[in-house]
């Protein structure tokens, strides 16, 4: 069978399934003409805390204000630090910074990329000898695998701190049987295309179980709305989920479960087929990944290679995070817990990640398999 060009995130394919529903969800709302919180918007927020379980789900413009409208509410700001991993994008930590407050960097686990429990304690105390208020833990699901949860909570209630789960990534994926979505004090999802629950523009939410910091969020992302929009009684900012984009989000939602579990089977086939060439994901017992990406590890010194490899038969692949935010341009004067972050620098070279979608065929995924065994072990036969 002969494979056509071959996409990193397959949206045609989905596409296919769903996207007369989709048009036609489009054409309603257009006709309807609630183009700002229409009942589509509503609608969408009681499908996403029900799938969640959680009870408020509140739709925004994107994945970065969600995060900034859980800051705002909790009342963060400056002379307060926030602790969250320096291994992500830079939506994370760019949202503390915006609402006036310290970023602390902390390094990641090697094995799940995502923010290490045991670092926290040394973030707490920089951030105290440094004069600062410690105030919450943003841990991220990075390329959809949740956190640490169990022990990132335990550590927040010990210490009186919120906790701001970056579910961009993550959202829906589980942990021990808990959605992402419905952890943390608040947590924020991104509904951008390429994420596992994308729309056709920006999009996002935030998720709380709180009805005051509901009540709050509701305020700030509408100019800090009182008993309405021109009763102004705090400083907010405008940031709403289009109804045209909660009409995509209901059709998409209503496959999404069906295809976390497609997502399932294409990770694991890469798993098995290339688990002896290259580092391949690791996902602790009792937690689902949603696998917003697939991510593999190659030696630094090959990854150029691979990558061009892997170009020459016609596989794109993508490098998530070339540099960690403590080493970037905006961010290198923030506070490092422990100084270094020793992990996060190192993978930074090595992260690889492969075409992952739903949709991928076994044709398609067998040839990407292919030229990356034939890559890296031609590379180790040259070594
Ligand atoms: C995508 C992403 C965001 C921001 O989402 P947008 O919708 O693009 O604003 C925040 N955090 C992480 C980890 C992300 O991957």
């Amino acid at each position: 069978m002969s494979i056509g060009p071959i996409d990193f995130i397959d949206l045609k394919a989905q596409r296919r399934r769903i996207g007369q529903r989709m048009d036609d969800a489009i054409l309603a709302a257009v006709h309807e003409g609630a183009y700002i919180l229409g009942p589509q918007v509503k609608k969408l927020e009681a499908q996403l805390a029900e799938f969640a379980g959680i009870k408020h789900a509140i739709g925004c413009a994107n994945g970065t204000d969600a995060i900034l409208l859980a800051l705002k509410a909790l009342g963060i700001g400056a002379g307060d630090a926030v602790i969250c991993p320096s291994f992500t994008f830079a939506a994370t930590a760019e949202v503390v910074a915006l609402a006036g407050a310290t970023p602390i960097f902390v390094d990641v686990v090697e094995a799940t990329y995502n923010i290490d429990p045991d670092k926290l304690p040394e973030a707490l105390a920089l951030a105290k000898s440094l004069g600062l208020k410690p105030r919450a833990v943003i841990p991220v699901d990075l390329f959809g695998q949740p956190a640490e949860y169990d022990r990132i909570e335990a550590f927040t209630k010990e210490h009186d701190l919120a906790l701001i789960a970056d579910s961009a990534q993550g959202f829906g994926a589980l942990y021990h049987g808990r959605r992402a979505g419905s952890i943390g004090t608040f947590a924020t999802a991104s509904f951008f295309p390429a994420k596992p629950l994308g729309c056709y523009g920006d999009g996002g939410a935030v998720f709380t179980n709180d009805d005051r910091l509901a009540d709050l969020v509701r305020s700030f992302q509408v100019h800090g709305k009182g008993s309405d929009k021109y009763d102004n009684i705090r400083i907010g900012v405008n940031s709403r989920l289009d109804t045209l984009q909660a009409a995509v989000l209901i059709e998409k939602l209503a496959v999404y479960p069906d295809e976390i579990e497609k997502r399932q089977v294409v990770a694991e086939r890469y798993n098995r087929a290339l688990a002896n060439v290259a580092v391949v994901p690791h996902v602790p017992e009792g937690l689902v990944s949603i696998w917003a990406q697939y991510t593999i590890r190659v030696p630094a010194e090959r990854r150029a290679k691979f990558i061009a490899d892997m170009k020459a038969k016609g596989v794109p692949t993508a490098i998530y995070y070339p540099k960690p935010l403590h080493q970037q341009t905006a961010y290198k004067d923030y506070p490092i817990a422990g100084g270094t972050l020793p992990v996060s620098d190192r993978i930074a070279g090595e992260v690889v990640a492969l075409p992952m979608h739903a949709y991928l065929d076994e044709a398609t995924q067998d040839h990407i398999i292919a030229a990356a065994r034939e890559s890296l072990l031609g590379s180790s036969l040259a070594a």
